[in-house]
């Protein structure tokens, strides 16, 4: 009989913060696929390189496995509205999952910073949206002084909830494996998934399922990157939306998890960004929004600047769908816009423009 996944509550039930009064609130989310991807394996020249597929999730990016924790939990303590500030995925998973809890959301997004597919979700899933005149960081600020004072419950990755869920990720890698990677890379934004994908893999070796935790190599773009300069940023500037973020939320847990991990953090250009985020369409078979390439992107970047990657079995967690963000995908690497050519109904015609005549 066929096994339908449960979600990651149900899946991981004795490994998560959660008991039998939890009312759980799931769409299925978890379960994402980890494909190989030789031809990226290949490009740092490494032994394996897997991708984490999160845009797999049921709202398209790794938020839902956070989102089903704190909803649940809000919901068992009885909230009747839950509030975020978001860059689009978070705002995104919050409304839906309010609406499988049939509860309210509001949703702070940075005015004129979202991209048109999360919005879209957003407002498909009947959140209270509101554009706030400032950025990210300020809309977490305004966020978290109305969940302090008011009837709303904080969704963000500041709630312990969110990243206890999004640590099931690293169970999953573990699982499929059957033991841990070498280096598990991924963007950060909040790093709040870097330091959920250490707990999880920091309680598996708790558990003796694996014998060491992978070195956790964190990538930033280089316009919004404080992890490298050691100093938040006030004005973030970079084409990745998802993590254009200048004073990240899980600042010490991060680095303290790159510390123990002996781990990094990286900058990489928007350019190389866009460069690795059409190569995985294009070369590995995985459609990516731009923000999800960073972690490629900089494992390109260390291979290139000399790290030696023969023998290593490396994760890159890919963060969201590239449905979301679909616009970078009709451009070309100039900048022009592609558009497909328009052809007549014969086929005589159409074999000698494909080239076939
Ligand atoms: C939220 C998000 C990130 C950043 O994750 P953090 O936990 O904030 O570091 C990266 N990529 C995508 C697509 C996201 O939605």
């Amino acid at each position: 009989m066929a096994h339908q996944w449960r979600g990651v509550i149900r899946e991981y039930f004795d490994r998560l913060d959660v008991d039998s009064n939890t009312k759980i609130i799931t769409l299925g989310e978890g379960g994402t696929p980890l494909v190989a991807a030789p031809a990226l394996a290949q490009l740092v020249g490494a032994e394996e390189v897997y991708l984490k597929v999160e845009g797999m999730n049921p709202t398209g990016s790794f938020k839902d496995r956070g989102m089903t924790m704190a909803v649940s939990k809000a919901v068992t303590h009885g909230a009747k509205a839950v509030i975020c500030a978001s860059t689009g995925n978070t705002s995104a998973s919050a409304a839906a999952y309010a609406a499988a809890a049939g509860i309210q959301s509001v949703v702070l997004v940075p005015k004129g910073k979202i991209a048109l597919g999360k919005l879209a979700q957003a407002v498909a899933h009947k959140a209270q949206i509101l554009q706030v005149k400032g950025n990210f960081d300020d809309c977490l600020d305004l966020a978290r002084d109305l969940a302090e004072n008011y009837a709303v419950h904080l969704v963000n990755s500041v709630n312990p909830d969110r990243i206890e869920g999004q640590k099931t990720g690293a169970f999953e890698v573990v699982e499929f494996l059957d033991r841990a990677p070498d280096i598990h890379v991924l963007p950060v934004g909040n790093a709040g998934n870097y330091s959920a994908y250490f707990k999880g893999y920091k309680e598996d070796v708790q558990a003796g399922r694996i014998k060491h935790i992978p070195q956790m190599w964190g990538y930033q773009a280089d316009g919004s990157a404080p992890f490298v300069y050691g100093t938040p940023v006030k004005n973030p500037d970079t084409i990745a939306t998802a993590i254009r973020i200048g004073n990240p939320a899980s600042y010490d847990l991060a680095l303290a998890a790159r510390e123990e991990s002996q781990g990094r953090f990286g900058a990489v250009k928007d350019p190389d960004i866009l460069w690795m985020h059409r190569f995985l369409s294009q070369e590995v078979g995985v459609f990516v929004e731009p923000s999800s390439a960073t972690g490629a992107a900089g494992l390109l970047q260390a291979s290139r600047a000399g790290d030696n990657l023969a023998g290593k079995t490396i994760v890159v967690t890919v963060t969201g769908n590239g449905l979301k963000d679909a616009a970078w995908a009709l451009k070309d690497e100039r900048g022009k816009e592609i558009k497909p050519q328009i052809v007549s109904n014969r086929a005589k015609e159409v074999a000698e423009r494909l080239g076939l005549a």
